[in-house]
């Protein structure tokens, strides 16, 4: 059986999250810091170690079946990839930012302007896209502190929280672009069958991400009112107690509608509650 190689980045940002998912996935692998490639053991695959900015050309050159890297890279790259699944983490923005001080008040002010960044191909589609002409500068690394040491009027650089701006004197200015993580393969091998396995474990770990299994106790009289606020993957398991006038409440509920669930359950007389992670959901 033909072993399938992915390719995740070896240090950095996304090194860790990508190592847990996989773990997540049921793959037993080493994660030694100095291998560059790993092979697992209960499962046809390989993992390769790599800077991120190499995994789309590996993955479009089939080096490489499958990636995990930011969209930004992969825009930056221009290579033709099949996007897999977004995967949750990994979140940031390309932003523009300027400094405190800027004249700049809009993005025609722009015009004429230098903007170092790391990030020329994506920035340059997106002022082409806004009539703007301005002088890009490609740098390598280190772009906040171009303004400062007057090398450029702007930046255009990844952000998640912002506290590198602020710390180097710049504000956002505009949204270039969103990213997240995404897992990545070869076009036109998407539907292989080892392929198809892998997507749907990360599916099965993303989607148990997102939900909390949640017991409670509830009055019997309650219990319409409160199943009502309970969607369930099909619909909740209700269980006998040993005090008659009471049930336990068995139910999955998407985090993200989290709080505000719990205090409508409580209200209906939900009492006991307790939320439990959960490790998968195969549906
Ligand atoms: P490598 O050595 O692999 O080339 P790198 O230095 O280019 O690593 P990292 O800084 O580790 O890259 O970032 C990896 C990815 O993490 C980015 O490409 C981006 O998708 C994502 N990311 C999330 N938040 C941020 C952030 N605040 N700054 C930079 N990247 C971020
Ligand atoms: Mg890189």
């Amino acid at each position: 059986m033909k072993t399938l190689k992915i390719a995740i980045q070896k240090s950095g940002r996304l090194n860790e999250k990508s190592v847990e998912l996989l773990k997540n996935c049921g793959l037993n692998f080493e994660n030694y810091k100095s291998s560059l490639i790993s092979p697992v053991s209960n499962f046809p695959l390989e993992i390769l170690f790599l800077r991120d900015d190499d995994i789309p050309e590996y993955v479009q050159d089939g080096i490489a079946d499958l990636g995990i890297v930011g969209e930004n890279v992969i825009q930056e790259t221009e290579v033709e990839v099949a996007y897999l699944q977004r995967l949750g983490f990994g979140r940031c923005s390309l932003k523009i930012a300027i400094p405190n001080n800027s004249d700049i008040n809009s993005l025609a002010a722009l015009n004429g302007k230098a903007i170092a960044t790391t990030y020329p191909v994506i920035l340059n589609k997106y002022l082409q896209s806004n009539s703007i002409e301005a002088d890009i500068r490609t740098i390598s690394g280190s772009v906040e502190i171009s303004p400062g040491l007057g090398l450029s009027d702007a930046i255009c650089d990844l952000v998640s929280t912002g506290g590198t701006l602020k710390s180097n004197g710049l504000k956002p200015f505009a949204d270039v672009m969103s990213s997240e993580a995404v897992l990545i393969g070869r076009k036109g091998e998407e539907n292989s069958d080892l392929i198809q396995e892998l997507i749907q474990r990360v599916q099965s770990v993303l989607r148990a991400k997102e939900t909390k299994y949640v017991v409670l106790n509830a009055p019997k009289a309650n219990l319409d009112a409160i199943t009502a606020l309970l969607p369930g993957v099909k619909s909740p398991s209700v269980v006998a107690l040993a005090e008659s006038d009471w049930v336990a409440v068995h139910t999955v509920i998407p985090e993200r509608d989290f709080w505000d669930r719990i205090s409508q359950l409580k209200q209906a007389g939900a009492q006991g509650i307790v939320v439990l992670p959960i490790e998968k959901i195969i549906i």
